[in-house]
């Protein structure tokens, strides 16, 4: 990892170490987070730490730590067991369906299986990141604005793939993939990005670019990155 970024770790075991207690603002702030599922399985068990703007945090973690299952409470794809979840100074854990779309909209997701729709165009992967803000009859007819089509069109050139974005997106291979990912969660102009292993399907020469590319969008663009990584995606880097 690049000694400039402003790197914050937690471990799963250790994560009150990292409390902030000097009175800068901050973006996000998990309290005694809890999660347990139907069946009893304890995924989170009172997490609480705080992310300023602007911040670079990773979470590391073995498989079966809860990583996904923090990342996915945090903007409410589960719901949490007990905990808040404040961002903004707003209490995710209370905020009303409208609400939830408004925060979503500003929290770009980007995910281990890259989850592309892959029979549709790259550009239109892209332009799904812009789904929350076009009129939704617009989109339907997957009719977007000339200048959202110039938006997802500048993040794929700084990814480096503008020649693929008329291709299929399952005519990529998975680092490409990861980099469409990428321009999605650009397009929605987030305030936050939550990478759940982001790398972890990649071989460990594409894994640095891609982890290069989220260190650059938290340096250029002053977005927060919250970054799952498996224990040997560490080790790689
Ligand atoms: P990680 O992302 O670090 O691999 P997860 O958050 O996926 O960890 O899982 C944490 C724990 O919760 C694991 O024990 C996992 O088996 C369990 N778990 C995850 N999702 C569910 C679910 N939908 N139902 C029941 N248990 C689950
Ligand atoms: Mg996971």
């Amino acid at each position: 990892m690049s000694t400039n970024t402003n790197w914050k770790q937690i471990q799963n075991s250790n994560h009150q170490n990292y409390l902030n207690n000097n009175g800068t603002k901050l973006m996000l702030e998990v309290k005694n987070l809890k999660k347990i599922y139907t069946g009893g399985v304890l995924a989170l068990d009172d997490v609480s730490f705080t992310v300023e703007p602007g911040e670079f945090l990773a979470v590391i973690g073995l498989s079966g730590s809860g990583k996904s299952t923090l990342l996915r409470c945090i903007n409410r794809l589960i719901e949490p067991t007990a905990g808040q979840i404040i961002w903004n100074g707003m209490d995710i854990t209370q905020a009303s369906q409208d609400e939830m779309l408004r925060i979503r909209r500003r929290i770009g997701m980007v995910f281990q299986h890259f989850n592309l729709v892959s029979r549709s165009k790259v550009i239109t992967n892209v332009l799904a990141g812009r789904l929350g803000y076009v009129n939704p009859f617009m989109s339907i007819a997957n009719r977007f604005p000339k200048k959202d089509i110039d938006m997802a069109l500048a993040q794929l050139d700084r990814v480096g793939i503008t020649d693929q974005a008329y291709k299929r997106a399952d005519e990529l291979s998975g680092g490409q993939q990861q980099r469409v990912g990428i321009a999605r969660a650009m397009v929605q102009e987030p305030e936050m990005i939550l990478a759940d292993e982001p790398v972890a399907s990649l071989d460990p020469v594409l894994a640095h670019s891609i982890m290069s590319y989220l260190e650059q969008i938290n340096q250029e663009d002053g977005v927060m990155v919250l970054c799952s990584l498996h224990f040997l995606d560490l080790v790689h880097r």
